[in-house]
């Protein structure tokens, strides 16, 4: 996903500078592999749980809630419970009781150390539902009772230009809500969604407006702002659009439904035709086999926008030429392989290629209250927390039918 980028400019440990030549871009997972598995590097590790571990135990010392959340130890990824300490709540902190979590690509990744960066024990988890149970003293936009919502990030420097224009997310001090560096609380790993309980500052918090369903809202705070925040950022939200969506998976089906609540027309670009049924049940007016070449060929020029959500490497030649003169393409998804880009397929007709990733915590409240007008809400596949393996392991073979949720207070026990 998108959050490959932020994870190479913001690890903390030191990656392998990728190879700028044809086929290179990401670490090979060997190189990874390989590092992991040396014994300094094992050493460190060893060090750095032996310090987290104290680290912890201080924290409860002085007064730190006791959380119960799941976490991967190591680079097989594999979880099992976890206890642990959240911060004493400060000023402007939410506590929050965590009832629904979303399993995003990004996880995987994470805790199969598959970016060279997590630091185990690794509690994922960044697309959280939640009811707020108590509130700092200085906390003006929540109270005990309030159903709240939290994404990819808690925090940020809230001092640059991209904080001051309410960009929160593309910050060079965003702390990611999972394996994050926090620099404002003594450089704490941040520990996730798959958790009882969580402690944020109410800045990063959004208020889930009534009426969403809670379980089909998680996946919503990342996948959804994903897809949202780019439409809107580029004028792609308005009726009489022709929006392309590439994909139709987790952040795709998301983006038939928002383009089609948008009023725009919307056409799903997929390399599977078994996908067909489920794109016009989400609403999409056309479906377009990319592998097809005539009906590649009679849609050229006719599209204002593309949302591209793949992850794996594709050729993105063809979709360019489905935009009209000045049309702006999208990239959401994040292929591990540089994609190709010859110039003719956006010089002559001024076209566009952006990125996008995730929203700033503004974009992701309008997102939500969006959603809430529209009746807005991922396909969600709800799982107990003890399923978790069992899911990424699913989830690695894109054997899910959108997105898996965890009913995280239905089945870890209650929060404190
Ligand atoms: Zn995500
Ligand atoms: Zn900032």
């Amino acid at each position: 996903m998108s959050h490959y980028f932020h994870a190479l400019i913001h690890s903390p440990s030191s990656l392998p500078v990728p190879s700028s030549s044809p086929g290179g871009g990401a670490p090979a997972p060997s190189l990874i592999a390989a590092s992991v598995a040396s014994p300094s590097r094992a050493v460190r590790l060893q060090r750095a749980k032996a310090s987290v571990e104290r680290r912890e135990q201080v924290m409860a010392e002085q007064g730190g809630t006791a959380a119960l959340g799941w976490a991967a130890r190591d680079a097989t990824g594999v979880l099992s419970p976890y206890n642990f300490s959240r911060r004493v709540p400060r000023d402007d902190d939410v506590t929050i009781k965590v009832l629904y979590c979303g399993i995003c690509h990004t996880d995987l990744h994470i805790i199969k150390n598959d970016w060279g960066n997590a630091m185990y024990p690794v509690v994922p988890g960044h697309e959280i539902v939640g009811v707020v149970t108590g509130v700092g003293g200085g906390v003006t936009k929540f109270k005990a009772g309030d159903t709240v919502g939290v994404g990819y990030f808690v925090g940020s420097c809230r001092s640059c230009e991209s904080c001051g224009k309410g960009n929160e997310n593309y910050c060079a001090g965003v702390v990611f809500t999972s394996n994050g560096v926090d620099y404002a609380h003594g450089g704490e790993p941040t520990k996730g969604g798959f958790s009882d309980a969580i402690v944020v500052s109410e800045h990063y918090v959004v208020r889930v407006p009534d009426g969403l369903p809670l379980d089909r809202t998680a996946p919503l705070l990342c996948a959804g702002v994903t897809v949202y925040s780019p439409m809107v950022r580029h004028g792609l939200n308005a009726p009489g659009k022709h929006l392309g969506v590439v994909g139709l998976g987790g952040l795709g089906h998301v983006a038939v439904k928002f383009a089609k609540a948008f009023g725009a027309k919307v056409t799903v670009i997929s390399t599977s035709p078994s996908k067909r049924d489920e794109a016009i049940q989400f609403g999409a007016d056309e479906f377009l086999v990319s592998r097809d070449p005539e009906q590649m060929k009679a849609a050229v020029g006719s599209m204002d926008g593309i949302v591209d959500t793949v992850s794996a490497w594709h050729p993105i030649a063809p979709l360019l030429a489905l935009l009209k003169p000045l049309g702006q393409m999208v990239i959401v998804g994040a292929p591990s392989k540089p994609l190709e880009l010859p110039v003719y397929a956006i010089v002559p007709s001024g076209k566009g290629v952006a990125g996008n990733s995730v929203g700033g915590v503004g974009d992701c409240q309008a997102m939500l209250e969006f959603a809430a007008k529209h009746g807005i809400g991922a396909e969600v596949e709800v799982i107990k927390m003890d399923y978790v393996n069992t899911a990424f392991e699913r989830l690695e073979k894109n054997d899910v039918r959108y997105r898996f949720v965890i009913d995280v207070a239905g089945s870890l026990g209650s929060a404190a």
